[in-house]
């Protein structure tokens, strides 16, 4: 660790820390950041950051800096999600707006750290005179609505040399494997019928849904172990039992090691949706792929990079007053009783599903996770929400910002590093082609999907 970059961070985290501070205050959810996405970008164009914007993408934006080459990418989300408004620093569930989204992942501070390390990284390079571009991305709808597929569709990293990101999180850890997701919804028709004057008349919709189920749950045996199908019956048809449903609709995750196994499941699931459809005389449409993410290519060059970096700010540090507040929620989390305060290792076994894995297949990506939460905190959670903008959160975002600006001036400092870690991700990509195994069509339109 630089100490040129930490004394950086120290004097400028409280532009980050205010600005994260005011993305937690207006939660927004999937392609409607528009206040955050405000707020964001026009701290960074205040900082003389250079912004262009993305066609059809209006809460995304690209800060540059810098001139010429490396181009080094820095990923940032802003999202919220649905129904996890909780007030900050409460202990308990306690929303702030009932109903109303919050930042139950962080994004707030996810988004804040990048933009810190976008700007000790120019500041670094202006104070060296060293040649380089900076780009941050502030890349919108994380949360399902893979906003960085869309982004990659527009070309928006095609000239970057590599990616760094962070997730706030319990511990340290750097990401290494993630796998492909897809969710799709199946609708069925069937033929409404009074189920008592007429059943013979009705096809139910809602019999083929349930027998798709059934096949769904009979296939699990004969899946690869890592491979997993969730669902959610998402419309039953309606709830009168004395009728024959005519519709019913459900909605489908399925999990599998990379994006070709994750085809082929696709293929057999979808086959069971025509054999239910097919058994009860309904008809099941063409299933609508809603979201879609593929899985992480992992990079050693970066990650060990990361590795050496985050050793050197373990443990973490708190002040007393920082240790009681995460004591008051390692007490209500899934730690509870436990005398553990920080968690002490760097974990590297954690899958991640996020749009950064599609960034990945296109740049060299660094994926790390920074504690800025109680351990036992759950993500997407009230308690991730209540400590977002507490004083160890905004330690664990500069922190980051630090590690991630750290990471990219070795590469920049040493060529060689960017060639190595452009030479891993083509010998891990092993002939396959993103536009080829990405299930988002190249011609879809940005579009929430809650
Ligand atoms: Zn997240």
């Amino acid at each position: 660790m630089r100490k040129e970059i930490t004394e950086l961070s120290e004097k400028y985290r409280d532009i980050f820390v205010k600005c994260s501070d005011e993305i937690w205050a207006t939660p927004e959810i999937n392609f409607a950041e528009y206040r955050s996405h405000e707020t964001a970008m026009n701290c960074m164009k205040e900082l003389g950051f250079e912004i262009s914007t993305l066609p059809d993408m209006d809460t995304a934006f690209i800060a540059s800096a810098g001139h010429g080459s490396p181009v080094i990418g820095i990923l940032g989300e802003l999202d919220a999600l649905p129904n996890l408004s909780q007030k900050a620093d409460i202990d308990h569930p306690d929303p702030l707006v009932y109903g109303a989204p919050g930042h139950g992942c962080g994004h707030n501070l996810l988004g804040c750290g990048g933009m810190e390390c976008a700007y000790i990284l120019k500041k670094y390079f202006e104070e060296h005179n060293i040649e380089g571009t900076i780009k941050y991305f502030s890349c919108p709808a994380e949360e399902g609505g893979v906003g960085k597929v869309y982004m990659i569709h527009r070309g928006a990293f095609d000239d970057v040399d590599f990616c760094v990101n962070w997730h706030p999180s319990t511990s340290f850890g750097i990401v290494h494997d993630g796998k492909s997701i897809l969710l799709q919804n199946y609708r069925f028709h069937g033929i409404a019928s009074h189920a008592a004057g007429a059943p013979e008349m009705g096809r139910s919709a809602l019999d083929a849904l349930e027998l798709f189920n059934i096949g769904i749950q009979f296939i699990r045996e004969h899946m690869t172990k890592d491979t997993y199908i969730q669902y959610a019956i998402t419309n039953a048809g309606g709830n009168a039992a004395n009728i024959v449903q005519a519709y019913a609709e459900g909605q489908y995750v399925i999990r599998a090691k990379d994006n070709t196994e994750l085809k082929k499941m696709q293929a057999r699931v979808d086959k069971i949706a025509k054999g239910a459809a097919m058994m009860t005389e309904t008809e099941v449409e063409e299933p609508e792929v809603v979201s879609a993410f593929s899985s992480f290519i992992d990079n050693p060059t970066l990650a060990d990079l990361a590795r050496k970096h985050i050793k050197e700010c373990m443990p973490m540090q708190y002040t007393d007053e920082e240790k009681a507040y995460l004591e008051k929620f390692i007490a209500c989390g899934s730690k509870a009783g436990s005398s553990e305060l920080i968690d002490d290792e760097i974990h590297e076994d954690h899958k991640t599903s996020s749009d950064v894995s599609d960034v990945s297949w296109i740049v060299p990506t660094c994926m790390i996770n920074v504690p800025t939460w109680a351990i036992g905190t759950s993500a997407h959670t009230w308690s991730a929400t209540a400590q977002g903008k507490s004083s160890p959160a905004h330690k664990g975002m500069n922190l980051a910002a630090q590690i991630m600006a750290n990471i990219a001036l070795d590469m920049v400092e040493d060529p060689a590093l960017i060639e190595q870690a452009k030479e891993e991700l083509k010998k891990n990509l092993n002939g396959r082609v993103y536009e080829q195994e990405c299930f988002i069509a190249k011609d879809r339109k940005p579009a929430p999907i809650y």
